[in-house]
This record gives C-alpha cells, structure tokens and sequence, in this order.
C-alpha cells in the first residue's frame, strides 16, 4: 500500500537550466549535466529521479529528460492544454541531447531516437503508456539503416513505433495493424513475424501508415518533435485513464498530482544476438534470498520480458552469454543496494555487447521477503534496526500467516503441471475465464481462481477479488507475477502446458479437460497446479519473523490486545504476541448446545423471578467459559463486555423454528410468535441493546458479573492469576453508567462475601465509548470509569450515520466517485470519528489524569488506524488474533514515526 500526501516541493536546482525552482518544467540527466535528484520523487516521479540518480552515480544510463509531476497537473488544470512554454523547453533539451550523443532528430545519417514513459511517484507497473523509436520518419528510418548497417532492423523499429504510436496515442486498434501484418506473412509466406524479409517490413511500414490514416483521418507525423509533443499529451491522458484511476484506487495510492514523463534516447536490445533485454531483482522478491534474480531475452526490445510474450532465460544462465555483462550486473548490484539501501527492481538493455540501465526502484517483494531482506540488511550493516522496523509494510504480514496446503493432503493430490512459484500461499476455486466473470462470481459468493493467458493491468478488478491468479505464459516478472506479489495474491504463473480456450470456458492440460464449474488448487510457493480443493493449514512462523517481531516491541509504546472470545482464539492471540483481551464479546456463548434453550427460556420469562431462574441456568455455562479463557490468559488482563446484542436476536424468526422452540419450552407458538413481535425493532442497531438491557433486566448484568466473579475466584484458588476486567457497553449518558458500576460493584461485593474469598481480586469497570454523546460527555462519563474502550464500529456508524449492516449498497458508489476514500468501517475516519476519538481521551483523563484508553473496534488491527491511536495518547489496541502481529508492528512504526515529526 502506498500512500503520498506531500505535494512537491520547490526545486532548488540552479544547474545551467533555463527555469529555476518550482517553475522548471523539465530536468535533464546525461553527461552535460544532471539536474535532479533521488528525492525529487514527488515531482519527477519515481523512475525520473532514480534515472538521475543513476546517473549521478556513474552508472550506464542512456542520457533523455524528464518533464515534471507539476507539468502534468497544469495540464489538468489546462483544461487539457500542456502548459506554456513547455515544448519550447523540449526543443531546447532535445538541442542538449543531440549534442551529447551526437545525433540529430529526423536525421537521415545518424537519427536520434526516444523512448516517452510515464512515471508517477508511486510505483503503478504497466498502468500508464509507453512509446518507442520516437523520432522515426520517412527520412530517419533510412537514417537508422545507415547507422546500423541493418536495413531490417530499421523497418522493423519504424513499424513498431507506427503501431504504438497509432494504438496508445491516437487510438488506432492493434488488430487493424494485426491485419495488415498478416497480409505481409501471407504474401511472404512467413510463418513467424521474424520470417518476413527485408522488403516485406518495407511494405509493413508503407501498410501501417495506410491503416494509421485511415483509421484516424490524418496521415502518421513525420515532424519528431509533433510525434513527441502528442505522446507527451497521451502520458498526461494516461494518468486519468480507468485502469490506472483504479489501481490507485486499489493500491491505496492517494495525493498525487500527477504522472512525470521521461523521455529517453534509444538503446536496442534486437540489434541481434550480441543484444537482449532484461528485468531483474538485487534479491529474491519471492523468498528474500540475497541473489541477483531475474530474466532476459536475447534480441528483444523494450517490453517483451514483462508483458510475457516470449518465456525469457534466467539471470543465472547469462554467463554462457555473456559473461562480461553478467559481472557487470552482479557489481551493480552492490553499487545500487549500497546506494539506496534497499533491494532494486532493475530494466536493463544490452545493445551490441553494451550494458545500459534503463529504471531501477525499490523492488516490490512479497511479506515474507520483506522480513528476510531487512533482517539480512541489518546484518549485513546496510540499514539499521529501526529502517528496518519502518520498511517492512505491516498489512504485508498477514501473507506469512496465509495457510498452506496440508501436506498429508496435497501428497495425495493429483498435480496436472507445474508452473513458476510466482506469488505464495495457497489457492483453491472454480475456474474463471475473464477478470469479469471473476469479479461477478465472487460477488455472487463463489471462491474462483482466475486462469489467463497472461493478465494486463485491465484485469486488476477480477485479480483483487480472485481467491487465486493461474497463468499459461509469462515469466516470475509479468505483470501477473509483480501485482499478484505485491498484494500477497497467491499466483502461479507460466503453466505452459495449460491450453486455455477463454470462448469456450474450458483449460485443457496434459489430455484433461476442466470448466468453470471444476475446482483446482494452486501452491505459489512451489508453482504446482492440482485437481480438486486441497485442504490448507496454518503456517510456520521464520526466525526472522520472530526477530522483526522482538524489534517491533522494542520500539513501541502502545500494548497489543486481542478480541477473543474462546480459549483457542485467546491461545492464539498469545502465541502471535497479544498482552490481554481487549474485548471479549459474550453473546456468542450463549448460542453454544443447550444454552440457547435458557437464553430463550430467560427472554419468555414474564417475570422478574422467572427470568433469574433462567439465568441461574446460564450462569455455570458463562463462569467456565470465562475460566478457560482466564487460563489461557493468565497473567494478563481480560476485558469481558457485558451483553450487548438485542434481545431478538436470540429467537427464532421463521414460523418453523418457532414452533420447535414452543415445543422445546412448552408454551403455545403463539406466545414465542408474540414476543418475537414484541421485540421487533425497526432499528435494532439503535434500539435495546447494550448497555440498556441491563437497565430493563439488571438481573441479567448480575448473573454475568457474577459469572466473571467465581471463575476469577475459582481460578485463583487453583493458583491461575486471572485478571478480568467488566465492560459496559453502548454507554451515552454518565447517569446509566453510574447506576450500572454501582450494580457491577454491589455484585462484586456480594460473590466475594458468598464464596469467603479473601485473597486480592481488583476488578476494575470501565465502558466502551461508542455513542458519539459518550465522547462529548467525556469527562462526566470518566467519573463513573476505571477505563475507556472505543468501539470505534458503532462510533462510526452512528457520527456517519451509516447503518454498518448496510453500507455495503452504497459505499462502493461512495469510493469511486472518491466521496470517501476509504471505508471508515476498514480505517479510522480521522477528520470525524477521530476527533470524538482524541477529545474523549482529553476530556476523560480530564476526570481522571491515568484513565486507561484503549481501542477494540476493527480499527484496531489496521495500521494506518494504529498509527492514529498512537498519536491520541491510547494505552492498547486490541485486534482479531490474526491482525496481532501487524498490530505491533504498525505500532511500533507508529511510535518511530512519531517520535521522528
Ligand atoms: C464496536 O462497536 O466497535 C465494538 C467493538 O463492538 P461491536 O462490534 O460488538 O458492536
Ligand atoms: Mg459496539
């Protein structure tokens, strides 16, 4: 997830540019002069600053410019207009680049060509335009024929930039170009695209221009400088295109202004087989594992490697290649992680035997390699304990607490082929043919895998929601592998011997046929495919997950709680590090075997004494449940909420299961049927409930408290230090909780006089603020607390005014027209919900000076939310036992980051 909300700021560059501070459109990096820097990120973009940086740093790269972030906002802002002066400024770096390297554009001896790339400031793979061999025309392609000796070459790069100029600038189909290519093949009676001759790609070209004119009324530019002017404006275009809204979107990338355009002189990786092109990783993204990772193609350009056409050879066999070039790569390796202290995902080019490097970022890397590599660097003295803490996203952790497959399970299973490990975990479901039809069967409620060919980035929808991604081509770096990894997606990619027949709904491997209705599981850890839904299990925690982990706590302040409200889930907890129970729901334990008889046996009653009877049945069941989990956390502090749900809640509402009940019970189904109408709410999120039960029937708070009482005695009396502590919910006046405390304490009082216990038993009583008026009333509400918990679900509900049952109707609308940019139910609403959040705990600790605060809605586990607890003064969070571990995590980057403003 990454998130940008700093705005550019002011360019302090002097270096021989024509414009100075915020006002300079353009940067230049080459040999004459480089005029930007690594941390101009947020105004040259990412690729912008690093290609700079690299060649600051004295590495390969091929000399070009990068025109602003800001240049792109103008444009919007423009109304769609580039902004002036803006291609006077080109003109004059484009004067600077053929002087540097010696070419001129257009030329017909020795022409300057160029590559135009996007590149915002938050990493957005394949989600924005490219084009190549700009500066192409009927002039230059001779040019570059003379150049290279390689009069084919020549016609096949003039053909290219046709197609891709025709196809991402002015929107010519790709399947027109198609169409006049097979013409060429079948005249030359060429089976491959690398079968056509010489004259065939001149008649290619001549092709290509009559579909381009034809299909856009206006023939191909052959001026460079209005071939770049266009690409530039289709880059800016490309920044609002769905696809690349939505991955924002999807990615959380949020307080960008918009996407820098770098423009770049060519170097050819298809100059022939002393040429090639390859993308690769300082380390091993998948595993971590600290060797050069990657891939290459011989006599390719450009994009061939990441878009998965042609299956390229790994790194490691680049020495029978080329040896000099593979040293080169491995020492630039060093030179680059020493630079940015951090692992680099790498393009590089090799024309004629030349290494160039062409981007170098921060390498994406799934949670489980972005333990292994921080704790590596540590060692390896190349960041500190505390970069450490902070690089490793703490949401990426949930990926090492994804299940795998049993083994027992999967020894027995049948594997129909093995593909590239390309994202961990392990997936099951039906098969989907399209991201479409995958994000309709999710939503309809079915588990799918989703089997492509090779995925773009118009896919991303149907990958987000897809248990799982298989793919039949494409290597460890397409776009399939790279986003299924960094969202922790499991993926197999590469399964060359799936045949996949997207019309007709159908896969065919190895002599079998699977449809959508079939289900297969997919290990991305090893790459294996298999039939059938393979059961999974919990994982194995690393060494190095256990280090991140002490370093975590080390760092932060906060306490890490957990909701639980079994033993086995508070034995979990524990494991994963939780310091206590932060909410301990008890209505779900009145839904267990015959306890549901009493609860509903305890709702007929019709009197006061009826309805104590009742409980007395519930009361054994509640004081042993609370046992268990005081055992399982002893020692630690375990905070019990008293009921909570509406009392509807627990009746049957269909005529069937009410009779069974009135049977069950024996009275009259007319009589369930009358109290189940009787406590009908129209708003039951707003209706009886909470702490307003206990106010019509403090009896049932006694037996509660009552319970909580004897298991703590019993559990004390065998030597089990259990340390509850009572929670009042749904409070909104300091009146009710005052009256219910002094009921809570009596209780107390009175089981410990019953039981003669004399040891030490403090239990303190507190409540959940999640009324907006409990927060406002802060002070007057601590009065009456030993403690504050948020329930920061119903504290959002009711400030929003959103119904948290029914949301889903409508926020989806809400998030793509960017009315909210998150669901508040997922992250702290800061600007709102967190204003009662941070002036309750003022007003409380107002009352009194060490109130204990802490936080028990879904909240707790998201880092972003964390961060904000952090920052409001809370003691704990306390989250579901998974979401423990990113809890102190993202608490102890909370606190570094604190610290650190
Ligand atoms: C809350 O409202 O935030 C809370 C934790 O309680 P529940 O979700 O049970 O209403
Ligand atoms: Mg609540």
């Amino acid at each position: 997830m990454a998130t940008v909300t700093k705005r550019a700021g002011k360019s302090s560059d002097t270096n021989g540019t024509t414009k100075k501070g915020s006002d300079k459109l353009i940067y230049y990096f080459g040999q004459t002069r480089t005029d930007g820097r690594a941390s101009q990120k947020m105004l040259l973009g990412g690729k912008g600053a690093n290609l700079a940086d690299m060649t600051s740093i004295g590495l390969p790269v091929p000399p070009g410019f990068t025109i602003t972030t800001t240049s792109c906002e103008l444009y919007y802002k423009n109304g769609g207009k580039l902004p002036a002066g803006l291609m006077d400024e080109v003109r004059k770096n484009v004067a600077t680049l053929e002087k540097e390297l010696g070419k001129k554009f257009g030329d017909n001896k020795n022409p300057l060509l160029v590559s135009v790339r996007s590149g915002a400031a938050a990493s957005m793979p394949g989600m924005m335009n490219t084009i190549l061999n700009l500066g192409l025309n009927d002039v230059s392609v001779a040019g570059l024929a003379a150049a290279t000796g390689n009069v084919r070459f020549a016609y096949d790069s003039y053909r290219r930039v046709i197609n891709m100029f025709g196809d991402v600038v002015v929107g010519v189909d790709h399947e027109h170009f198609e169409e006049a290519f097979d013409k060429i093949k079948r005249k030359y009676k060429a089976k491959l695209d690398t079968d056509v001759p010489e004259q065939g790609l001149v008649e290619l070209c001549d092709a290509y221009k009559k579909v381009y004119e034809h299909h856009y009324g206006k023939p191909f530019p052959q001026d460079p400088l209005e071939q770049l002017e266009l690409s530039i404006e289709a880059v800016f275009k490309s920044w609002m295109q769905p696809r690349a809204v939505k991955y924002r979107q999807v990615e959380n990338i949020t307080g960008l202004v918009g996407t820098a355009v770098n423009i770049q002189s060519m170097v050819y990786g298809n100059m022939g087989d002393d040429s090639g092109t390859g993308v690769a990783f300082t380390r091993n993204p998948s595993t971590g594992e600290n060797k050069f990772y990657g891939e290459f193609l011989v006599n390719a350009q450009g994009e061939d490697v990441v878009a998965g056409i042609r299956t390229p050879l790994p790194v490691d066999q680049m020495p029978k290649w080329n040896k000099k070039v593979h040293s080169q790569l491995l020492e630039i390796k060093k030179t680059l992680e020493q630079h940015y202290r951090d692992v680099q995902d790498i393009e590089f080019t090799i024309e004629k035997g030349t290494l160039y490097m062409l981007q170098t970022r921060n390498g994406k890397r799934t949670g489980a390699a972005a333990v292994r590599i921080a704790c590596e660097m540590v060692k390896e003295k190349l960041i500190d304990e505390v970069t450490a803490v902070k690089r490793i996203p703490a949401s990426d952790l949930t990926q090492l607490l994804l299940p795998s497959f049993d083994p027992a399970a999967k020894k027995k299973a049948e594997v129909l082929t093995i593909g590239l490990p390309a994202s961990p975990g392990a997936a099951f479901g039906k098969l989907a043919f399209t991201a479409a039809e995958a994000v309709d069967r999710t939503n309809a409620g079915e588990t799918v895998l989703l089997v492509r060919k090779e995925t773009n980035p118009e896919d991303i929808d149907g990958m987000h929601l897809a248990a799982g991604i298989l793919t039949s081509t494409g290597g460890m770096t397409s776009h399939a592998a790279v986003v299924a990894r960094g969202w922790g997606r499991c993926c197999v990619a590469g399964a060359g011997e799936i045949t996949i027949d997207e019309k007709a709904k159908k896969i065919t491997v190895n002599g079998k046929t699977f449809t959508g209705k079939d289900t297969l599981s997919i290990d991305g850890s090893t790459g294996e495919v298999m039939v059938g839904n393979i059961a999974t299990q919990e994982p194995k925690l690393s060494g190095d997950f256990t280090t991140v982990m002490k370093l975590a706590d080390k760092y932060r302040t906060m306490k890490i709680r957990t909701n639980a409200d079994t033993p086995e889930d508070a034995a979990r907890a524990r494991e994963f590090g939780a310091e206590g129970i932060g909410l301990c729901r008890t209505e779900h334990m009145f839904f267990e075997g015959d306890r549901i008889q009493a609860m509903r046996e305890m709702i007929l009653a019709e009197t006061k004494d009826a309805r104590k009877d009742a409980l007395k049945k519930l009361l054994p069941f509640q004081r042993s449940d609370f046992e268990g989990i005081f055992k399982a956390m002893k020692g630690l502090p375990v905070t019990i909420r008293l009921l909570d749900p509406p009392l509807h809640e627990f009746l049957p509402h269909d005529e069937k299961s009410q009779k069974e009940m009135a049977t069950r019970l024996g009275v009259s189904p007319a009589k369930v049927k009358q109290r189940v109408s009787q406590l009908h709410e129209a708003n039951p999120m707003l209706g009886h409930r909470g702490c307003r039960l206990a106010v019509t029937y403090p009896e049932i708070l006694e037996m509660q408290v009552t319970a909580i009482v004897e298991a703590a005695i019993n559990c004390k009396n065998k030597k089990i230090d259990a340390m509850p502590e009572i929670m009042i919910p749904l409070v909104g006046a300091a009146k009710e909780l005052e009256v219910l405390r002094e009921l809570t304490l009596q209780t107390i009082e009175k089981v410990i006089k019953d039981k003669k216990y004399s040891g030490k038993l403090d239990i303190p009583v507190g409540t959940m603020i999640e009324i907006p008026r409990a927060a406002l009333t802060a002070d007057e509400v601590a009065k009456h607390a030993d403690f504050f918990s948020f329930g920061t679900n119903d504290l959002t509900q009711m400030t929003f005014g959103f119904s948290r049952d029914d949301i889903n109707t409508f926020l989806p609308d809400y998030l793509r027209q960017e009315l909210l940019l998150r669901d508040p139910f997922q992250t702290l609403d800061v600007s709102g919900v967190g204003q009662l959040v941070d002036m309750a705990v003022v007003k409380g600790r107002q009352t009194r000076d060490k109130l204990k605060c802490g936080i028990c809605g879904e909240h707790g586990g998201d880092p972003l939310s964390i961060a904000f607890c952090n920052k409001v003064g809370l003691d704990y969070v306390s989250c579901s036992p998974f979401r423990v571990p990113i809890a102190r995590l993202a608490a102890a980057q909370a606190a570094l980051n604190q610290k650190k403003s």
